[in-house]
């Protein structure tokens, strides 16, 4: 009579050692989690295993099995939150999955500097303190031809301290077709506004002209400003006034005439096959008296903010009190500094900087690459599925560059039955693997365009496709 349920729930209520004597027989556990996670799993658990006994079921309460369930419980404790996965949506610079990926040189640079002390604000041939800007603001100069330069947190903070400190309390004109909406909340009327100073809106969306600029100048005008549409176009019956009649206009009020450029790009696109895209020496060249632009945009570099051109303002604008909250980290200076130099052998470029070797590569190249693996996916896909080799284009991404895109080729991944539900699965499936796969839905298919699927990455992408 070994199944009297009471006699047997008293067995098991005994066999179920306390939290100390668990505690006592899982060192390394404790190693591992610590205290604290370790005895409030332990908690949980056993009074998961009390509430199972008095249902009248009989658990494993072995030390074995409890140890299995602390590992359950806490190794997602373990995992690190942000961890790298496949871009495989065609659009190279995506804000949302990190924009750019940046080059050995640059993860050598942070790895240096992170875990030691460094000479960041201090000068090494004088002992005095030193300005940490100081070890990229040259590059930048080289690369932009600028007089002076600073750098902060991304290209947000730089048009925000630009304007606090160049038109506090003062007027800046810019024209209505410029007033971008950059996504994640950036607008260029708010960020105006929260920088002090007052948006007057000249012209019209389509169409604004040089006398609609000299109109809105008064006494209390700061600067003018352009900003580059770069998520957008404006086309059709358009006009807008060119950076060279701006500047001279703002230099006949002896106003500073400010550039957002947006994506910054430091390279001659035309040369390396791209669309064509203004570099920021260009602009200072045409009479910007400053740019701004990102670091982790089209220069392929660290999440950063630039700001360039005239001496006498970047150092009114390095003495901003503002600035110290928008400044950047030691990693970040570190990276930015070995990105910017690669930039010295503009034709090796496309070889060394991950996002230019992404945006030049071929449609053939990437087609052979799609080729090579379609035979693996369809042969884990089949017959739920059909994969081809399809022709696509790929997105430049983080708004630049909005209307070209580069011709690419892709995976095509359709359900055979045609349900939405199979593609949901499939999708989620990618997304669940070691290393998350993410796609594109286009035309109720899951594409997965190869552009960024770079060689030492294609061995990890098909060593998990059997865990799909
Ligand atoms: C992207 C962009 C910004 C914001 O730059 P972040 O580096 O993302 O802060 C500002 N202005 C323009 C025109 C942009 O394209």
């Amino acid at each position: 009579m070994a199944d009297d349920p009471v006699l047997s729930r008293d067995k098991d209520y005994r066999t179920l050692a306390s939290i100390d004597s668990l505690l006592q027989q899982m060192d390394p556990e404790l190693e591992r989690w610590g205290h604290e996670l370790l005895t409030g799993a332990l908690r949980e658990i056993t009074s998961g295993l009390r509430r199972e006994i008095s249902s009248g079921i009989s658990p494993d309460t072995s030390i074995e099995a409890i140890r299995a369930s602390v590992h359950q419980a806490l190794a997602p404790a373990d995992r690190a939150s942000l961890v790298p996965v496949l871009n495989l949506t065609g659009t190279v610079l995506h804000t949302n999955l990190g924009r750019a990926s940046l080059p050995p040189e640059a993860l050598h640079a942070i790895a240096t500097v992170a875990g030691t002390p460094s000479n960041l604000e201090f000068d090494l041939d004088t002992g005095k303190r030193g300005d940490r800007e100081s070890h990229v603001e040259k590059l930048v100069c080289e690369m932009t031809g600028a007089e002076a330069a600073t750098a902060v947190n991304n290209n947000a903070a730089a048009v925000l301290l630009v304007l606090n400190t160049l038109a506090l309390s003062r007027e800046v004109p810019v024209s209505r077709g410029e007033l971008v909406e950059i996504g994640g909340s950036f607008r260029i009327p708010e960020v105006m506004s929260r920088s002090g100073c007052t948006l007057v809106e000249i012209g019209a969306t389509n169409r604004t002209h040089l006398k609609d600029y000299r109109n809105a100048i008064n006494e209390n005008t700061a600067l003018l400003m352009k900003v580059h549409t770069s998520n957008y176009r404006v086309e059709g019956f358009t006009a807008s006034v060119d950076e060279a009649e701006l500047a001279a206009l703002a230099s006949e009020h002896q106003l500073p005439f400010v550039i957002d450029l947006g994506s910054g790009n430091l390279a001659n696109f035309k040369a390396l096959g791209l669309p064509e895209e203004p570099t920021a020496a260009q602009a200072l060249a045409a009479g910007a008296d400053l740019v701004t632009f990102s670091g982790d945009k089209l220069l392929g570099g660290p999440q950063a903010g630039l700001i360039a051109g005239r001496a006498d303002l970047i150092a009114a604008i390095k003495s901003n009190p503002l600035k110290r909250a928008l400044r950047l980290d030691k990693m970040t200076i570190a990276a930015l500094a070995e990105v910017l130099k690669l930039y010295r052998d503009p034709q090796r470029l496309t070889q060394r900087l991950p996002t230019m070797r992404m945006l030049t590569r071929t449609q053939a190249d990437i087609r052979t690459q799609a080729q090579s693996i379609l035979p693996l996916l369809q042969s884990v896909l089949t017959p739920r599925y059909d994969v081809t080799v399809t022709d696509c284009h790929s997105q430049i991404g983080s708004g630049s560059l909005p209307v070209e895109t580069l011709a690419s080729t892709a995976l095509r991944v359709d359900p055979v039955s045609g349900e939405d539900s199979e593609l949901r699965d499939l999708t989620e499936r990618f997304r669940q693997l070691p290393l998350p796969v993410i796609g594109r839905l286009h035309k109720s298919a899951l594409w997965l365009d190869l552009r960024c699927l770079e060689a030492d990455q294609q061995q990890a992408f098909l060593a998990q496709l059997d865990s799909l």
